[in-house]
């Protein structure tokens, strides 16, 4: 049984959803399709959320004219029964949307549960508009609303999935389809709180809905079908050597996605190799590319090597007010961070003093004022954070020496080794990021990529 999740370039119009009926029609077995919103459409989605507050009518414009665009890729399908169900299903995806506009509006500002709710549509819209061309090829499509399947926390706009809750719902609802033989067609990033409202996931969040029903499943594999031939050794616009990797590690490949790499939603790992099922991440325009295979095992031959890089980052160092300071320092002013909502991407413990790179706006004051009592604080943005993962990092220790030799060129604010010891990442000045990115990949990557076999 395979889990296939298709990004919204994937499905951006009626020729690639086309390509997408061929690809799950050509596949054997159970399947589970799980489908982003058509390219472009949770952008709208936002914008609308947030016109809605300001002036409702120019809204309902640009809602028009999304619900325009889904209802004109929908007369691609012939079949007169999915057509009428798809018909009505889009026009109750807009009615809903509508509402929530108005409900906005009213509101005076878009809150996060509203927001959910509006975005929400997109993949309520294109999982439709996929089962129906699905149906229209022959295939035995069936549609199950992803937040009857998906339970998460109360968590709008960043929702974590009760795996526990989920799992049941699976149980309940998509193994009975699979077992008539249906292909069951659901949305990404969508979800369900415990009082029924509608959550997302994040953006990009379709992978991570695409892992966590693929492990209720127990599935074999997990397809994440997007617009590139796999994992990139680095962004292709920054290096223009940058390749395929044929296999990555669980453990490589979530570091990557959480250190900028945007082929995957960072979250989408952990579920998957909880329960050992593989990913597969697949051009969907080129079906024929064995894409990036990504397991327990990785590559294992020293041949998957990759540089990633994330901008927005600042660099946030607490140090205690009191000399010597208090035991209990670090674990507060940990504390005070995690209070304020605040994710770290790296960080720094030491006795007196904690420095952590983080990757949001944050409000300085605000937290200063929390942390007063036993704590300063300063800041420094404009920074990134460059990371590169590889196996040889882990098994020849001279290597990461040998690659901070290419760190000579501007301020390194602060160096770490975010997931165990086959990987590293480093803070630095926005400006320097790309060109790091770029001789990192160089040094590491490429002599790696280069050392083995040829790619196919
Ligand atoms: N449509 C959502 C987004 O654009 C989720 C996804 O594409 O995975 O963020
Ligand atoms: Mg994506």
């Amino acid at each position: 049984m395979r889990v296939l999740k298709f990004g919204g370039t994937s499905v951006a119009d009626a020729e690639a959803i086309a390509g997408v009926v061929s690809i799950v029609g050509a596949r054997p077995g159970a399947r589970v399709v799980v489908v982003s919103a058509l390219a472009g459409a949770t952008d709208a989605l936002l914008a609308i959320a947030h016109l809605a507050a300001k002036d409702a009518v120019a809204a309902m414009g640009e809602l028009h004219d999304l619900a325009r665009r889904h209802r004109e890729t929908m007369t691609r399908v012939r079949t007169l029964y999915p057509r009428q169900v798809l018909d009505a299903a889009i026009e109750g995806i807009a009615r809903g949307a509508a509402q929530t506009v108005h409900a906005i509006a009213a509101a005076g500002q878009p809150s996060p549960a509203l927001v959910d709710k509006l975005i929400a549509s997109g993949e309520l819209w294109s999982s439709r508009l996929l089962a129906a061309f699905l149906a229209d090829a022959g295939v035995p499509a069936q549609w199950i609303d992803a937040r009857h399947i998906v339970r998460t926390d109360a968590r709008h706009r960043a929702a974590l999935p009760d795996l526990e809750a989920t799992d049941k719902a699976v149980g309940r609802l998509v193994r009975p389809a699979l077992a008539v033989d249906r292909v069951v067609v659901t949305a990404g990033f969508i979800g369900s709180a415990p009082d029924g409202s509608t959550t997302t996931l994040g953006r990009g969040g379709s992978d991570y809905s695409a892992a966590v029903i693929g492990a209720c499943l127990m599935a074999d594999e997990i397809e994440i079908w997007t617009d590139v031939d796999g994992v990139l050794s680095a962004d292709p616009r920054v290096v223009s050597g940058a390749r395929v990797l044929p296999a990555l590690s669980y453990e490589d490949a979530e570091t990557l996605a959480r250190f900028g790499a945007k082929v995957l939603h960072p979250r989408t790992i952990e579920p998957a190799a909880a329960r050992e099922i593989p990913v597969i991440v697949r051009n969907s325009r080129r079906p024929e590319e064995p894409g990036t295979r990504i397991d327990a095992s990785g590559a294992g031959d020293g041949r998957s090597a990759a540089v990633t890089s994330r901008a927005g980052v600042s660099l946030v160092e607490i140090t205690a007010r009191d000399r010597p300071p208090d035991g209990s320092f670090a674990a507060r002013a940990l504390q005070s961070l995690a209070d304020a909502n605040i994710s770290l991407v790296v960080g720094e413990i030491h006795r007196d003093r904690l420095v952590v790179a983080i990757d949001q706006a944050f409000d300085l004051t605000a937290f200063r004022a929390r942390v007063a009592a036993f704590a300063q604080v300063q800041m420094r943005d404009g920074l990134a954070a460059v990371c590169a993962v590889g196996d040889r990092l882990a098994s020849e220790p001279g290597l990461v020496m040998g690659a901070f030799a290419v760190l000579d060129e501007g301020p390194v604010h602060l160096v770490s080794r975010p997931s165990g010891s086959a990987a590293f990442a480093v803070i630095v000045d926005d400006c320097d990021a790309h060109k790091l990115v770029a001789r990192l990949h160089d040094r590491f990557a490429g002599e790696a990529l280069a050392a083995g076999p040829p790619l196919p």
